[in-house]
């Protein structure tokens, strides 16, 4: 409050001056302030809930998610989250991705498995199946037997037709091996060139030599014309048959080493027919 005079000291003005309490003038931690600090305080503590409830955990869930469908590689798994927010878009374009993936890894998968010329499996099939079923046998103490199949004279048969010939040749053979040996267990690749293998589980050794010796006779009655041979003048082809119960002296590689020396036996006795390993054991 004050008081403006004038030279002869009357008063003219009389002046007020009023002015808002501040919060500092008596202590530091007034009550408006408290109060207000505790406020923020518990609502940024809700926003921080409700961050972590709504975004946060989410997000963390999706990236464990994420991190097994990586170190699974299966990527059949589709994260789950299911908000009409930008979350959930983001979310429905991963599983999309996921989808695409898997459509192709499996495509992938196929064709490492299989050969490109004939359709039928490839050497790492027939590898991969003559594990497997080595070790079924094996627990089983069932008969695992092998027919290693080679056609003759075929270097003179893509000399005398060119290479497109030959390949034609390969695929009609394939098409013979995949429509004599059906079972489920059956497994027919092309493992060379001109070589193909087939696995048999659980048949006998006189029955893995009859279906071999079908097979040579199905090819014979293709009677595909192959003027080079010096022998029939129709491609022929030779096989070679082993068949092993396992046990613990033998393995899976001596199973195809036998096929392969009973090969190289019909081989040298003439060619168009079969051979069985002496060996076998089954
Ligand atoms: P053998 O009766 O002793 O088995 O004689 P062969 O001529 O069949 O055997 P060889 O191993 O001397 O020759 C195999 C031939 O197979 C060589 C090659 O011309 C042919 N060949 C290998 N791979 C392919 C292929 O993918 N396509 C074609 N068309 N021919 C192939
Ligand atoms: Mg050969
Ligand atoms: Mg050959």
């Amino acid at each position: 409050y004050s008081l403006l005079r004038n030279d002869a000291g009357d008063v003219i003005v009389h002046m007020c001056f009023k002015a808002a309490p501040r919060a500092f003038d008596d202590e530091i931690f007034s009550p408006t302030i408290v109060a207000a600090l505790i406020i923020a305080t518990l609502s940024w503590a809700v926003v921080i809930v409700l961050m972590k409830r709504a975004v946060i955990y989410p997000i963390e869930n999706l990236a464990q998610t994420m991190r097994r469908i990586r170190q699974s590689s299966n990527y059949q798994q589709k994260l789950n989250y299911k908000h009409n927010d930008e979350l959930g878009k983001l979310v429905d374009e991963y599983n999309e991705l996921l989808e695409h993936v898997a459509n192709h890894t499996s495509k992938l998968e196929a064709y490492s498995y299989k050969d490109a010329l004939t359709g039928i499996g490839n050497r790492r099939l027939f590898q991969e199946r003559l594990d497997y079923l080595w070790k079924l046998a094996s627990r089983r103490q069932l008969s695992l037997s092998a027919i290693v199949f080679d056609l003759d004279y075929f270097k003179q048969y893509n000399d005398r037709y060119g290479h497109d010939g030959g390949d034609h040749v390969l695929r009609q053979f394939s098409g013979l091996l995949k429509k004599r040996f059906t079972r489920e267990t059956d497994v027919i690749a092309r493992t060379g060139g001109e070589e193909f293998i087939v696995l048999l589980f659980d048949v006998s050794k006189a029955n893995a030599l009859k279906l071999a010796n079908r097979l040579v006779g199905d090819l014979r009655l293709l009677a595909i014309p192959h003027e080079a041979s010096p022998q029939s003048g129709v491609v022929s082809v030779s096989a070679g048959v082993a068949s092993f119960t396992p046990i613990k002296d033998n393995s899976p590689d001596e199973l195809i080493r036998k096929a392969d020396e009973a090969l190289y036996e019909a081989k040298a006795a003439g060619r168009d027919q079969v051979s069985i390993s002496p060996d076998s054991r089954a």
